[in-house]
């Protein structure tokens, strides 16, 4: 499938989904995540109306932001290794996967602009997944206070591959609550406004729930 036509059908489910929940469409951003994918495919998710990427790790993103860098503005979206901050941190839009304060005092050490972050929870209690626990996060974020490139703009989720649609609204409806949370302290540093959730597996979902950015990357550019 051409992604355009792939797009076009994500932006149906995205209709529907703010329709049933009440929301505004423009609300919400399409991350393409691109890890999968060739330079050339890469390239054609640009020209069908993308204009935010997603990458997950340091090479690929490199490989592609080498090559394309000023027709998208670049997130990422993975585990991100303290030693390689300094290879990436002002090439990339946004940090996605903020998950321990080391890494956000190196974002801090390295980056010439401040940075926009996202907090990763880990709302599911899975072990295999990165993120701060949901009972931490608060204190998590004021503790970054002194970090003044490090600005905290939301939290972001990955929730179990699953088809169990109750437990996925109840992950993606924790991490809203929290945001709710950070957002009432009114820290300077943490303006927590966006929820990075919903994958291409969920996002339909997630966006009901009040998703702000979406990181779709089978659905939209292949497997
Ligand atoms: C790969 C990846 C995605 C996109 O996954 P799809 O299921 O292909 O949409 C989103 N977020 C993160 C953090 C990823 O690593």
């Amino acid at each position: 499938m051409d992604v355009a036509a792939n797009l076009e059908q994500i932006r149906n489910t995205i209709r529907q989904a703010c329709q049933k929940s009440g929301r505004n469409p423009d609300e919400i951003t399409i991350i393409g995540v691109t890890k999968y994918v060739t330079i050339e495919r890469t390239r054609e998710t640009i020209d069908a109306g993308i204009k935010n990427l997603g990458e997950n790790r340091l090479e690929g993103f490199l490989e592609k932001y080498n090559t394309i860098s000023d027709e998208a503005s670049w997130h990422f979206i993975g585990t991100l290794q303290s030693r390689k901050v300094k290879e990436v941190i002002d090439k990339v839009d946004a940090v996605h996967s903020l998950d321990r304060h080391s890494l956000a005092k190196e974002i801090n050490k390295r980056a010439v602009q401040p940075v926009d972050c996202f907090v990763q929870v880990n709302v599911s209690g899975e072990e295999t997944k990165h993120g701060i626990k949901p009972d931490d996060v608060l204190e998590f974020i004021q503790n970054l206070e002194r970090f003044e490139k490090v600005r905290i703009i939301g939290l972001m989720t990955m929730a179990p591959h699953l088809d169990d649609e109750d437990r996925l609204r109840t992950i993606f409806r924790s991490l809203a609550s929290l945001r709710d949370n950070v957002n009432h302290e009114n820290l300077p540093h943490a303006p927590c406004k966006y929820l990075s959730m919903g994958m291409s597996n969920d996002y339909q979902i997630a966006v009901e729930e009040g998703a702000t950015h979406i990181r779709i990357g089978s659905e939209l550019v292949g497997p």
